[in-house]
């Protein structure tokens, strides 16, 4: 069995849709388990009706739903004849579900509900492909896969229970493909329990996929992305990027780290347990070669370039003008964990501790208050951090020429620089 991942772009239009069929086409007669994200940028639309409704406002949040909902039936209506009512039902039942927790009052915590509303986009694309599949003659079955991917309450962020997960899959999803070659299910979503929604943190769906390879000994992991596969550096800034056509699990694992956009950092260790060969390949052109990433050393490769935009730098110095001691240190790690922070770059001094952050929502001015208890504090905001791994002086200085740099760490691989 193969598992196939198609992300946001992969499904965004009508034309990308029958993309997606004629790829599974192609792979006529083999099993295929197939891990979908939710349309285009569906996400974040969904992200901004969480929003408004935790805000209180619930005349906007439905608004933004309806556009949602929208578009949704508007596709399903380009894509089917045939199968378009039977679609329309569930994506009612779904649209539904979402509308009556709108027209709630929030009570619980934020992120709960963004779980509950933001799961529905993975729903939505994964109902409309399935029957859009059908419709075309290509026969599947459609997986809620809140029925099989069992995580903890922590949302947004939610941990797998691989025990429970692993079980369900074998007695769910196994058994499907004794009488069908196509699964089609969701990524990025799972379920507690008590049955609420959960999701895997954003760019979750390839995790999912991941997991289903793992349990289901897959003999491979494909990707679909709208670029060539894996490349050396964002083909959007840099024009000279290059594809880069094997690279090893440990290599993708600090890609991802330092924030290269490749694939979601969780995917790896779940093939790398059973070596199972992860194919990034572009859905607009499959006869491309992509990028193959296993379990094998490889040697000689480009300078990898990863740019961070909107970082911040957290400048704490002791009070007293004490060393920095284990006590303030672990205290601030504690921080970290319940601020759910993730420093991108820390480097401690005497007296001092420089820590450099995304800066998203409200979480820099957050650290920086608590930490203010420990720390004097100051904060720079609007900085870059460039990471390249496998550097060369010479790419270090071309890209560094006129720069104002606050803080540099370099280790035999890798050079971090934070700059203005
Ligand atoms: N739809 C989710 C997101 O946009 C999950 C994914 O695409 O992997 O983050
Ligand atoms: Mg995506």
């Amino acid at each position: 069995m193969k598992v196939f991942k198609f992300g946001g772009a992969s499904v965004s239009t009508v034309d990308r849709i029958h993309n997606v069929g004629n790829i599974l086409q192609e792979y006529n007669g083999e099993q295929l388990m197939v891990i979908i994200s939710a349309m285009g940028k569906t996400t974040n639309a969904l992200e901004k009706v969480a929003e408004a409704f935790y805000a209180g406002n619930t005349v906007e949040s439905l608004r933004l739903f309806d556009v949602i909902k929208q578009q949704h039936i508007t596709t399903a209506k380009y894509l089917l004849v045939t199968h378009y009512n039977a679609c329309l039902a569930k994506l009612t039942d779904f649209f539904t579900e979402v509308e009556w927790l709108l027209h709630d009052k929030p009570s619980k915590p934020y992120d709960y509900y963004y779980d509950q509303v933001v799961c529905v986009g993975e729903m939505l694309s994964t109902c409309i492909v399935s029957h859009y599949l059908r419709e075309t003659g290509i026969a599947n079955k459609w997986i809620d896969v809140r029925d099989v991917i069992r995580t903890d309450d922590n949302f947004r962020d939610a941990t797998i229970d691989w025990t429970v997960t692993e079980a369900k899959t074998k007695e769910w999803v196994q058994p499907l493909f004794r009488e069908n070659n196509i699964a089609i299910t969701q990524g990025f979503v799972g379920s507690t329990d008590e049955n609420e929604s959960t999701t895997l943190g954003r760019e979750g769906s390839d995790f999912t996929a991941a997991i289903f390879a793992n349990i289901l000994d897959a003999e491979s992991l494909t990707i679909w992305k709208d670029v060539e596969g894996v490349m050396n550096a964002d083909p959007k800034i840099f024009s000279d990027a290059q594809l880069i056509k094997e690279l090893s699990f440990a290599e993708v694992i600090e890609m991802a780290y330092y924030g290269a956009q490749v694939i979601h950092p969780k995917t790896i260790k779940p093939l790398q347990n059973k070596s199972i060969p992860l194919h990034v390949k572009c859905f607009l052109d499959i006869r491309l070669p992509g990028t193959i990433i296993y379990n094998k050393q490889v040697k000689n490769l480009p300078p990898i370039i990863i740019l961070k935009n909107n970082q911040a730098l957290l400048h704490l110095s002791t009070q007293d003008f004490s060393f920095v001691g284990e006590a303030p240190m672990s205290r601030l790690y504690n921080l970290f964990g319940q601020l759910k922070i993730k420093p991108n770059l820390i480097q401690t001094g005497a007296i001092n501790v420089q820590l450099c952050m995304d800066d998203k929502s409200d979480k820099t001015d957050q650290l920086a208050a608590e930490a203010s208890q420990l720390f004097d504090v100051q904060v720079v905001k609007n900085l870059t951090l460039l990471t390249i791994r496998h550097f060369t002086k010479d790419l270090m200085n071309t890209m560094l020429s006129g720069k104002n740099i606050l803080l540099q760490q370099q280790t035999k691989e890798t050079v971090q620089v934070l700059y203005v």
